[in-house]
């Protein structure tokens, strides 16, 4: 792979979400771009925002926290978009914008009950295991329905719809068909929760299968920063 610059990689995917718009005659408006930043240094997140991104995608509560202390300067909005135990809801509830990886009641009941009652509601979007893999994160496809009413009536919760990542290694066509369930999905949810407006769906590899199933937020680390340290 050629070395480009992070400005660079970011015009370039900026390029591939107006070509995949508009393939679908879908207005570019409407897809966010967040920068998944995990295990990348808080200088790389730095140069993503001088080429004008405001969406970061971090994993791990521990690294986030060091980064947006040296990044403090800077109005950056948080998503947490990795695995989330119990005993890290915390940091997520007073430290985030969003969070994309909610599977259980569970954990939406801490991230409600701990999230600082000063801050606006923690954009939350439902993990959805489209591919029904055995033992991956995600609530299964019969699940979201009753997940959702109960997260929707949670205080300091802003349901704000739902996140998938379809089996790696799957072809085009399974993938694309793993994004248009999670779309199906949504539109269920709509008919009971009419502000639902949030797809998060589509990665580096796979951001126009995505977008063209309705994506209305990519997540891309690898082809914006390079390869994961
Ligand atoms: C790391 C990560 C991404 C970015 O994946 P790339 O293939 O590097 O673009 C997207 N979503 C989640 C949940 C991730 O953990």
């Amino acid at each position: 792979m050629r070395s480009t610059s992070i400005a660079e990689n970011i015009a370039e995917i900026r390029a591939r979400i107006g070509r995949a718009a508009a393939h679908c005659q879908r207005d570019p408006a409407g897809i966010r771009l967040l920068a998944a930043s995990k295990t990348q240094p808080a200088a790389a997140l730095r140069l993503a925002w001088d080429a004008g991104v405001t969406d970061f995608g971090e994993s791990y509560v521990q690294e986030a926290l060091e980064k947006q202390g040296l990044l403090r300067d800077l109005p950056l909005r948080w998503h947490f978009i990795g695995p989330l135990q119990s005993n890290k809801t915390r940091a997520v509830a007073e430290n985030f914008d969003w969070v994309h990886s909610v599977d259980r009641l569970k954990i939406a009941r801490r991230l409600s009950a701990q999230r600082p009652a000063q801050m606006p509601p923690l954009a939350l979007c439902i993990q959805v295991n489209i591919s029904a893999e055995p033992g991956k994160s995600g609530a299964a496809p019969g699940e979201v329905a009753a997940l959702a009413g109960h997260i929707a009536a949670l205080p300091g919760l802003e349901l704000r719809g739902l996140m998938a990542i379809p089996r790696a290694g799957d072809s085009g066509p399974q993938q694309r068909h793993a994004f248009a369930r999670l779309r199906g999905a949504l539109s269920q949810l709509q008919a009971e929760h009419p502000l639902l407006d949030t797809l998060s769906m589509g990665m580096s590899a796979d951001l126009e299968a995505a977008i063209e199933e309705g994506s209305t937020l990519v997540r891309v680390g690898t082809d914006l920063f390079g390869p994961r340290k």
